[in-house]
Formats: structure tokens, sequence, C-alpha cells
């Protein structure tokens, strides 16, 4: 079965030892990083490790890329692999990070092509995910998210829950799943909590989820994402076939996670 250490170059970076200037930017930035057991912060060390290494960073707009960029990044793209089956994002090969946020011509990616189409309107983003990469990210939002899960908007999760959706050809909102029994359940419940949330936003009602995700399936799966691995325990109290399908798709118990972490009163 595949593995994504059968290859040379990675355990050769993974002889190095994991810097102790990128742990201490874990422990001071990057808040989920503290929700991990000691197997999980170990695991996730070794996927930024390679990530860092094998990923090209760069700056636009003058922004110098510095370790802290490259490591806060690579632990949130990271943490949606931990459980996963994976090669460490094969087709993505950079990451371009602007400051802060960026209006970009409206990109509008083809199903059948990799490139972007550059149409008219103009949108301010945060980031932005092709098939085949790249991925754009805007530093300020992604040191925010970082910091505060609690927030429940998380870019770099966003943007790199599109990848894995693409993994299989189409953003169409269903990564490749585990098993064929599992793309039933998991059509069964998005499709049920999509509609309501369309529904629930065109009445003008509240919604847990952002109504962003109501933009389409694939906007869907980025938004529960990130509600996944931000507010897990509200996801999992309001959501809770929701948040079943990806705790069995991403194969993390978030919510469990959070409780744990939690100081008990
Ligand atoms: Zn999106």
């Amino acid at each position: 079965m595949f593995h994504w250490l059968n290859d040379h170059r990675r355990k050769k970076i993974l002889e190095q030892e994991f810097p102790a200037e990128w742990r201490k930017i874990l422990q001071n930035q990057v808040a989920h990083y503290q929700f991990l057991n000691n197997a999980e912060r170990f695991h996730l060390e070794q996927l930024i490790q390679v990530f860092a290494q094998e990923k090209s960073f760069e700056g636009c707009k003058g922004l110098e890329i510095t370790d802290e960029i490259r490591v806060v990044i690579s632990a949130e793209a990271s943490m949606l692999l931990l459980g996963l089956p994976h090669d460490l994002y094969k087709h993505l090969n950079t990451i371009f990070i602007y400051p802060s946020t960026v209006v970009l011509p409206r990109a509008r990616q083809s199903m059948f092509s990799t490139t972007p189409l550059v149409v008219n309107t103009e949108i301010p983003i945060s980031g932005q995910a092709f098939k085949r990469g790249p991925v754009i990210l805007v530093w300020d939002a992604v040191e925010k998210a970082a910091r505060h899960p609690e927030f429940g908007h998380n870019v770099v999760y966003h943007e790199f829950a599109h990848i894995l959706d693409m993994l299989n050809g189409h953003a169409d909102g269903v990564p490749p799943l585990h098993d064929k029994e599992s793309y039933a359940t998991w059509s069964k419940v998005c499709t049920k909590e999509f509609n309501s949330l369309i529904k629930k936003s065109q009445q003008g009602k509240s919604t847990f989820l952002d109504s962003y995700g109501a933009t389409n399936e694939a906007e869907f799966f980025a938004v529960a994402t990130e509600y996944f691995f931000d507010k897990p325990l509200k996801m999992e109290k309001n959501l809770r076939d929701l948040y079943d399908i990806l705790k069995g798709f991403y194969n993390q118990d978030t919510a469990a996670r959070e409780k744990n972490y939690r100081p008990k009163f």
C-alpha cells in the first residue's frame, strides 16, 4: 500500500531534527497544535518538515517569506492530513502569499482545465485554490485564524479542503472517500444540509454554517471543514450527521480533542 514516507528524499528530510524555533512558532501561533496529543504532534511535525521543504512559498506584493509564514501554513495544511492516507497534496507545488486581502481579477475554474480563466469582475479574496495548484493565501487572514479558531473561519483549512475535494477530479464537494459505501451516506447528509443552508440563507434566517457554504457543493464542503476543525463541539451538537461523516472522512475526532483540551472546572 502507498505510504507518504515511501520516498527516499522525504526520509532524508526527516533525519533532521525538528527545529526548536519552529516548535516555538507552533506553540505560540497555531492554537490547534496545543490540542494534539504527543503522537499527533510528532506526526504533524513530520508532515510540516516535508511540506515546508517540498512546496514553494512565494511572497507577493513585497511579502518576505519567513519561517513563521512557512511553518504556520505548513502546519494548518498538514492538520487536515493527520488521519488520512495521502501524498501530501502531490499536485500542489506553489503557494502564493499576499500580505493582506487582495483584489484579484475573478478567476473562474473550468471543470476541464487546470488553469484559471480570467473574467472581468474583481473580488476581494483571502484565498483561492486551483486544481493541481497553486493555492493563493492572504497572510493576515491566515495568521489571525491560526491563533483564533473560535471565529470558525480558517482560510488554510478552507483552501486545502478544496484541494482534497479536487483530488478525484472535480470540485464537487466530495473528496475521495475511504470506501464505496460511504458515498451514499455522504451524498444523503450533505444534500440535506446543503439544501437546508440554501433555504435558510434565502429566507434570511440565521444559520450555523456560514451562508457562503450555500454557494455550491464545493464551498459547502470547504466551509464545513472549517467548522469541523474550528467549532467541533458546536458542530457535533448542531449538525451531528455532518459532523459524523467529516469525522469518518478526516479520521479525526476534533470534538473529543477539544473536549479533552478544555480546562475542566
Ligand atoms: Zn472556497
